[in-house]
């Protein structure tokens, strides 16, 4: 596995792939990596022919106030899962590399990522849109994979690509769980037993929502509203932030809940803040 620390080495890497005539498929992650990256990669494997995957905790989709600095990293132990999941090049730029300290073009959406976490992390998405751009022309890869765990950003990573016409088909993963439903996160480790116990309610209460709606329940409100129960009853840790059911490609509410449509939430436990989302239907 070739390591890969500058721009221009990983520039000069994905050009030589394309001369190849070899088909790129990439993988950007915070690091910190656990088996819902290594499903991403699985599936970028699959239908790729060079994998290229990125650990790169960018600095400038974290608020002022948010948990740049204590994200968890381990590089050492990163490589070895990349090694293992057949992954060609890991990228690993530093942050003075990946940004002049003058830089003055960003890439902002207007829509679709406004609402949910847009709400409370104002800059989060441009930040995270703005990486992704740089990372697709450093990279160019032909397909990149995106986990479902993060359903906003998908969907505005999908915008971009399709309002900025960039080259790449974007794919998404399935939320790969814990054994007990908690979804997979880096930020888990963060979480002490009893935190846990109580984020494990968040699931509960996606499901709690499904089963509404496979009951015939289709008024969103109502389903908010017996989700809200839920956690207030059994999970007082719990310090939500939202709960929206929404369009899943455009994230605007819906009133009226169909196959498809999304239910996505935000909390606290703790100092930590976790996000998870199901797919009625
Ligand atoms: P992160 O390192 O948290 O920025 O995530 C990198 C990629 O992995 C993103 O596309 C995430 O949506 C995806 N991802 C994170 N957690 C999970 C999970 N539990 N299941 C599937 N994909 C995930």
């Amino acid at each position: 596995m070739r390591i890969i620390r500058s721009v221009s080495e990983m520039q000069s890497y994905a050009l030589q792939q394309r001369m190849d005539g070899l088909v790129i498929g990439f993988v950007p992650t915070m690091g910190f990596l656990h088996e819902g990256h290594l499903s991403l990669m699985r599936i970028a494997r699959e239908k790729a022919d060079v994998l290229v995957v990125s650990i790169f905790v960018n600095p400038t989709q974290f608020g002022p106030n948010e948990d740049f600095d204590r994200y968890p990293r381990d590089i050492e132990r990163d490589r070895g899962l990349c090694e293992s999941a057949g992954v060609d090049a890991l990228f690993y730029p530093e942050v003075a590399g990946m940004y002049p300290p003058d830089a003055s073009v960003f890439v902002d959406e207007d829509m679709v990522s406004q609402g949910l976490c847009g709400a409370g992390r104002p800059a989060h998405f441009r930040g995270v849109l703005t990486v992704v751009a740089k990372l697709f022309n450093m990279v160019t890869p032909d397909i990149a994979v995106f986990g479902q765990k993060d359903a906003q950003q998908l969907a505005v990573i999908r915008r971009m690509v399709r309002d900025l016409n960039f080259q790449v088909e974007i794919i998404s993963g399935p939320i790969v769980r814990e054994a007990d439903g908690l979804a997979m996160s880096s930020r888990n480790t963060f979480l002490s037993s009893d935190e846990r116990e109580q984020a494990l309610w968040l699931h509960r209460s996606l499901e709690n929502a499904q089963s509404l709606f496979a009951a015939g329940e289709d008024d969103s409100r109502k389903i908010e509203d017996a989700m809200r129960r839920l956690l207030a009853q059994n999970a007082p840790g719990v310090d939500l932030e939202y709960i929206a059911v929404v369009d899943a490609a455009t994230m605007q509410p819906v009133g009226r809940v169909v196959c498809g449509s999304l239910i996505a939430l935000a909390a606290r436990v703790g100092s930590t803040r976790l996000i998870d989302n199901i797919i009625l239907g």
